[in-house]
């Protein structure tokens, strides 16, 4: 191990916390900067997990907070990544698994994300500050200084700006990146579905396989990945780490869709009490002639869960000089989430980095180690997103015209 640092983090996301755990564990100190005062935002619920973020996982958590992680994910893993099927529930293509293997009596499959947020927060203790932006930063010789919302300041030997798509800090290091608005023909809501334990036993069993994906082959689509873990929230928690704060969860349905052509999706922060169910009902007239196990999804939307999301992205960043200011997670390969390697990748930065600082004397050449492995694994996959025929499997291609 090398000279212990003090590393200052901007976001305390999934890839944030990840590192925090990690450098805790390889003996470093850190301190995370988050800019919401809590985890109420909606950004997602259910997290397809694959070997690259269980992995990670595994390397930076103390050992009962990764049994816990794995007693929280989901039961069964999927056949494959995402199937597709169309609006009688009839299997019209499927993607195939991506990245490592990933076998064995508890592979990993998909989290509750707000969970697993939490259980990243295990015992950081108050090393994470909420309620914390970071607005900038300077490099002072071998330190750095990061800059906050309230004017006040803080110093380290280094700070990874694992604040999300809308980096403060890659604004600053990398000011000529771009974000690249790109939607997904389809998907503007998103909410949860409940899924009680009989209607799990009846539901048709395709719907249960992992991330779903039906289609009228015209404008109507409805995307669903069911969580329904190894071992409920509360009684795992109680088992293995209860000094850990973890909220119950009850197993849903994630879902994703429409609203019926020509209702618009107001902007989120305009929305009323009413407008989640009369969105709700109008993504119920879309899918007016599905089959009803589909239509039941919808009808057993909880409107208190659903929210409008606008997705961005990034393109690869051509290679930058290294320093003692780096990034990681969506903060420098944001992509689209149809291949599910987004929250994976994160988590493979945060090892990767919490590794290399382990490694070296030299933070620089540690952080040089780090961003050219990430460009190696992480840029195929950002390239692969972006390409619209692979979400999917290319089952969403309507009927060709008469
Ligand atoms: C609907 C949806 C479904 C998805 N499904 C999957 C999936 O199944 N599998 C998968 O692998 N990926 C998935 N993703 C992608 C995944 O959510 C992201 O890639 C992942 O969250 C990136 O983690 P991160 O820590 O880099 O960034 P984030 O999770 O975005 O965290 C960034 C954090 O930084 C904070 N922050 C922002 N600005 C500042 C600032 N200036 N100062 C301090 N803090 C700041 C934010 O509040 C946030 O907490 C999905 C994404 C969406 C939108």
């Amino acid at each position: 191990m090398g000279r212990r640092l003090h590393v200052l983090i901007a976001g305390g996301g999934l890839g944030g916390l990840c590192l925090a755990q990690g450098l805790r564990r390889f003996g470093h100190s850190c301190v995370v900067f988050e800019r919401d005062s809590d985890l109420d935002r909606k950004v997602g619920y259910r997290l397809h997990m694959n070997a690259d973020g269980g992995e990670a996982l595994r390397a930076c958590l103390p050992p009962d907070l990764f049994e816990l992680y794995l007693e929280t994910s989901r039961k069964t893993p999927p056949r494959q990544h995402a199937v597709v099927i169309d609006d009688q529930l009839n299997e019209l293509s499927s993607m195939p698994h991506i990245g490592p293997p990933n076998q064995g009596p508890r592979p990993h499959t998909a989290v509750d994300r707000r969970t697993l947020r939490q259980i990243l927060l295990g015992r950081l203790g108050d090393a994470v500050h909420l309620g914390a932006a970071v607005v900038g930063y300077e490099e002072i010789g071998d330190r750095v200084r990061v800059l906050l919302v309230d004017g006040s300041t803080e110093e380290g030997d280094l700070l990874v700006g694992a604040d999300g798509i809308r980096s403060a800090v890659r604004a600053q290091r990398l000011p000529e990146t771009v974000i690249i608005d790109a939607a997904i023909q389809g998907l503007g809501l998103y909410a949860r579905s409940s899924l009680p334990a009989d209607l799990q036993a009846e539901i048709p069993p395709v719907l249960m396989d992992g991330f779903v994906i039906a289609t009228d082959r015209r404008d109507g689509l409805l995307a669903m990945g069911a969580y329904n873990p190894r071992r409920p929230v509360t009684e795992a928690r109680a088992a293995i780490a209860p000094d850990i704060p973890i909220d119950p969860v009850d197993d849903y349905m994630m879902v994703g869709g429409n609203p019926a052509e020509g209702t618009a999706i107001p902007p989120f922060a305009e929305w009323t009490d009413a407008t989640a169910t009369e969105l709700r009902d109008s993504m119920l007239d879309a899918h007016s002639g599905w089959h009803p196990a589909l239509r039941g999804v919808v009808e057993r939307i909880d409107p208190a869960t659903m929210f409008s999301i606008s997705f961005g992205r990034l393109d690869p960043t051509s290679a930058w000089v290294p320093s003692r200011v780096t990034l990681l997670g969506d903060a420098i390969h944001a992509m689209l989430p149809t291949l599910g390697q987004g929250a994976n990748m994160a988590l493979r930065d945060a090892a990767t980095l919490a590794r290399a600082l382990a490694e070296t004397n030299d933070p620089v050449a540690a952080i040089a180690a780090y961003e050219a492995a990430m460009r190696d694994y992480v840029y195929p996959l950002m390239e692969a997103a972006a390409d619209p025929s692979s979400f999917g499997g290319g089952g969403l291609a309507r009927p060709a015209a008469d």
